[in-house]
C-alpha cells in the first residue's frame, strides 16, 4: 500500500465515523481538489470499492449504537448472524434487523449524489437497494420479521422505540 493509499484509508475511516463531516462526498471519492490539475486519482474504482467494502464490514458506528442498545435492553440477539440475507442483527431468534447507512442505501432525506463517478455510485446504491429487497423477501419467506433502521434514526435516537418492539415482539 502506498502512502497515498494509506492516507486515503485513514481519511475514509475518519469519514465513516464522522458522517456529518462536510467534505465527505469529495473525500470519499478522492476527487482532485479544485484547481489542481496535477492531482490524479490515487486509487482505481475497483480498489476504492474494495477499501469501502472492508471498512463497511468492520461494523459502523450506527451498528455499534444498535448493538449497545440491544445489550442494554438485555435482548437475546446475534450480531451479523450467518443467516439468509445477512441482516446486521437477529433479535430473539426471529426478527432480522438491518441498519441502513444513509449514503450506502440512498436515504431519501440524506443521500447526496457524489460529484464524480456518478454512474458508478448510482449503480452501486441501486444494487444495494435491490440486494436488500431480495434479502427481505427471502427472510420473510423463511418466517422472520424484518426491521430496517436508517442510520439517521440511530443518530437521533428515534430507532429505540421501533427496536423496543422487536425486542419485546
Ligand atoms: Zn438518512
Amino acid at each position: 500500500m502506498t502512502s497515498a493509499e494509506l492516507a486515503c484509508w485513514r481519511l475514509l475511516e475518519f469519514l465513516v465515523d464522522n458522517p456529518g463531516f462536510k467534505l465527505r462526498e469529495e473525500l470519499l471519492l478522492f476527487v482532485r481538489p479544485p484547481g489542481r490539475s496535477d492531482y490524479t486519482d490515487t486509487v482505481s474504482v475497483e480498489k476504492r470499492s474494495e477499501i469501502m467494502s472492508k471498512i463497511r464490514g468492520k461494523g459502523t458506528k450506527p451498528e455499534l449504537a444498535v448493538k449497545a442498545f440491544l445489550e442494554e435492553a438485555g435482548a437475546s440477539f446475534m450480531y451479523q448472524p450467518k443467516i439468509a440475507g445477512h441482516p446486521d442483527f437477529l433479535v430473539a431468534g426471529r426478527t432480522a434487523v438491518f441498519v441502513n447507512g444513509c449514503f450506502w442505501h440512498g436515504c431519501p432525506e440524506h443521500y447526496k449524489e457524489p460529484k464524480s463517478n456518478v454512474e458508478f455510485w448510482r449503480a452501486k446504491v441501486r444494487r444495494n437497494a435491490e440486494r436488500q429487497d431480495e434479502a427481505i423477501t427471502e427472510l420473510r419467506a423463511l418466517g422472520y420479521r424484518v426491521f430496517v433502521l436508517w442510520e439517521h434514526s440511530v443518530r437521533d435516537g428515534s430507532f429505540e422505540k421501533d427496536l423496543q418492539q422487536a425486542v419485546e415482539g
